[in-house]
């Protein structure tokens, strides 16, 4: 019967006695973990900070909207809105797709601008 060798899945180094062991040590053991979800936890965060940025733009410029009165797509970007991360969207009419970051959305309004909705609660 041979045994099969294992190997440390951080160092590579080879490994005897128990075979169900991944690491040769404790310190392997943290860095591989800390190599795999530090940077998860790095990129969730800065996927986060990006949501909060577009909140914070919309929420601002939902303030500013004037009644029946839109807001143009050039003023998002200028501050820095990011239209690829969103939180979710519906569908309230037939036609129309809301797009929201927490609780602000918008919809398009032509080409150019968009209207700014704050959703009172999170069941729509
Ligand atoms: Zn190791």
């Amino acid at each position: 019967m041979d045994q099969s060798i294992k190997q440390c899945l951080y160092c590579n180094k080879k490994m005897q006695g128990r075979t169900d062991k991944k690491f040769c040590s404790n310190h392997c053991r943290s860095s591989y973990h800390n190599a795999i979800y530090g940077n998860r936890t790095n990129y969730m965060r800065r996927i986060n900070a990006l949501l909060l940025r577009n909140r914070k733009i919309l929420s601002d410029l939902f303030l500013l909207q004037r009644k029946g009165s839109y807001i143009p797509l050039s003023e998002l970007y200028i501050k820095g809105f990011t239209p690829q991360h969103f939180t979710h969207q519906a569908k309230h009419t037939s036609k129309t797709l809301y797009t929201y970051c927490y609780e602000f959305g918008y919809y398009y309004v032509g080409k150019d601008a968009v209207k700014i909705i704050q959703e009172a609660s999170i069941e729509s």
